[in-house]
């Protein structure tokens, strides 16, 4: 069945995957971006940063305008701000945290107003989180909350139909992963199993998974999409 899905960050990278993946399955998607329009064919593009609450729910509004209520948030977006802990600053600190987090609380927030029974919402969190990040304290802390606040939702969403899921993926092919260093990509890599760095499409494949029928009973689970880093084992 077709459904209208919002993807912040759907611009480019892993949201992008998920916008794609999800079109070619039949659904009505909307993406966010800040910038440029990424003119995704088949997908309606909306500016919103998520920092800011109101952005946000201006974007649910225009979508829902555009292509009816929103049946399936994925909160995609997220950002780094890499420094050791020692040296992180405060800005740095919350930067990661109100774009990672807040930036999702609001999305949901939003979302649960007009998503009609049935819905479904998918957070993006990180194998970072359990695992803990070096020169990522920041990163990891907010992709660890990710997973308390979708368990949250989960709880009081579960009220009204409404699923809530996480997917934790480790390291992917995106800007985000090429922002490290080599010597830093070939870490993370060693730690797969499978032996390589995920592709968007391979996140984008269980994203479709958690949105479909086929999850009609998962609820409040998190998802790992890592080669077997974490060995499965996903709970911080
Ligand atoms: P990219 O850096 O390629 O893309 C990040 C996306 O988030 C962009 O669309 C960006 O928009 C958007 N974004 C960042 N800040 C904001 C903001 N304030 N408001 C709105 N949008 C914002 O990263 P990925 O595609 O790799 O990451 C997608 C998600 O997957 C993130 O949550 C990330 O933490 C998570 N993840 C990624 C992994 C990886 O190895 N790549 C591993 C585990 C998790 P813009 O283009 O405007 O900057």
């Amino acid at each position: 069945m077709s459904r209208t899905v919002l993807v912040t960050g759907g611009n480019r990278g892993i949201g992008k995957a998920i916008a794609e993946r999800l079109l070619k399955d039949g659904d009505r998607v909307a993406v966010t971006y800040r910038k440029e329009d990424p003119r995704i064919p088949g997908a309606y593009a909306v500016p919103c940063d998520v920092t800011d609450s109101q952005q946000v729910d201006a974007a649910f509004d225009t979508v829902e305008q555009e292509l009816g209520p929103v049946e399936v948030l994925v909160a995609n977006a997220g950002t780094t701000s890499d420094n050791l802990l020692l040296d992180m600053t405060d800005e740095q600190f919350r930067h990661v945290m109100d774009t990672n987090v807040f930036g999702v609380f609001t999305a949901a927030r939003r979302a649960h107003k007009t998503m009609p029974a049935g819905g479904s919402i998918i957070v993006i969190s990180s194998a970072m989180a359990p695992y803990g990040g070096y020169g990522q304290a920041n990163y990891a802390a907010s992709k660890g909350a990710l997973v308390s606040l979708t368990r949250s939702l989960m709880r009081e969403f579960a009220a009204r139909e409404i699923r809530a899921n996480a997917v934790m993926p480790g390291p992917i092919h995106t800007d985000m992963f090429y922002e490290l260093s080599e010597e830093q990509r070939t870490a993370l890599v060693a730690m797969v199993p499978l032996g390589r760095a995920g592709t968007p499409e391979e996140v984008a494949g269980a994203v479709a998974f958690l949105r479909s029928s086929d999850a009609s009973f998962v609820n409040g689970t998190v998802l790992t999409v890592d080669g077997g880093a974490l060995g499965g084992i996903a709970a911080p």
